[in-house]
């Protein structure tokens, strides 16, 4: 098999068009498998107590089987057919052979992409989820039942949360930059990596990325009242500009937490 031949047989569009299906919905699929994968992974390790030296804090109550349900259940209701109407619209999703766009461009598309999507998951969630109204009224209170230690509660969320924090501010971003259905699926799969990771509880730099590390949501999740961004992957302006970042109130640790993984100093 040459390369042009493999590169074709890994192309999303192809799969498409041999399966007979829209293209969102390909994009969809490959996205929900890394995605359950990444979460599987978190899971196994959680079960088995695997990889503990990476394992901050084990806070949460509610397993990764508990929590599969509704996680499987928001993607197929909400995520998959807004995708699907993205598509529909024009707006997502588009043939890359009619909006191809050089190389060269990729970081400038990435960083405008993690730009808007920074203004809209932070303002929605600081102002609209974290108000003393919304909090309970938005359904935000179902995220805060878990506690950032397994991965899958990424996507544990009640509709409105779900529709402001996975759907808007990943696929209005997406709708404003008009790129094409290659763009569209590397920034799902990049958010079903490191938005799983965010929740997982492991740091696999243990704590050398600071900012960068899955304790900064975390800690959103054990404190509630900081770290407002998006967490790993994320810009973190608004954190940084707004000085709302967890060491921003000057918290070096954890709150007592059931079930932190004690470190041994080696
Ligand atoms: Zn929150
Ligand atoms: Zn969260």
């Amino acid at each position: 098999m040459s390369v042009t031949e493999l590169l074709s047989w890994l192309d999303p569009v192809e799969w498409s068009k041999y399966f007979d299906i829209p293209l969102s919905v390909t994009c969809f699929l490959i996205y929900f498998i890394v995605f359950h994968i990444a979460c599987a992974f978190f899971g196994i390790a959680d079960h088995y107590k695997l990889l503990r030296k990476y394992k901050l804090h084990e806070s949460d109550e509610k397993t990764y089987l508990q929590l599969l349900p509704r996680v499987v259940f928001n993607q197929i209701a909400f995520y998959l057919t807004s995708c699907y109407i993205g598509e529909k619209m024009g707006w997502l999703f588009r043939s890359p052979k009619d909006n191809a766009f050089q190389l060269w461009k990729l970081p400038i598309y990435l960083t405008l992409f993690s730009f808007y999507h920074e203004i809209i998951f932070y303002s929605a969630h600081r102002w609209l989820l974290h108000s003393k109204w919304g909090f309970n009224l938005l359904g935000h209170n179902v995220h805060h039942s878990t506690k950032g230690s397994v991965g899958i509660s990424q996507h544990y969320m009640s509709v409105i949360d779900y529709y402001l924090e996975i759907v808007v501010s990943i696929l209005v971003p997406l709708a404003l930059i008009r790129t094409n259905a290659y763009f569209d699926l590397l920034v799902m799969v990049e958010d079903a990596i490191l938005g799983s990771y965010d929740h997982s509880g492991y740091d696999f730099f243990l704590g050398n990325l600071k900012r960068y590390s899955p304790a900064y949501h975390s800690m959103h999740h054990l404190r509630s009242s900081c770290s407002y961004g998006d967490g790993v992957g994320s810009l973190a302006l608004l954190d940084n500009l707004f000085r709302t970042s967890y060491f921003h109130f000057g918290y070096q640790s954890f709150p007592k937490v059931k079930n932190l993984v004690e470190k041994k100093e080696s």
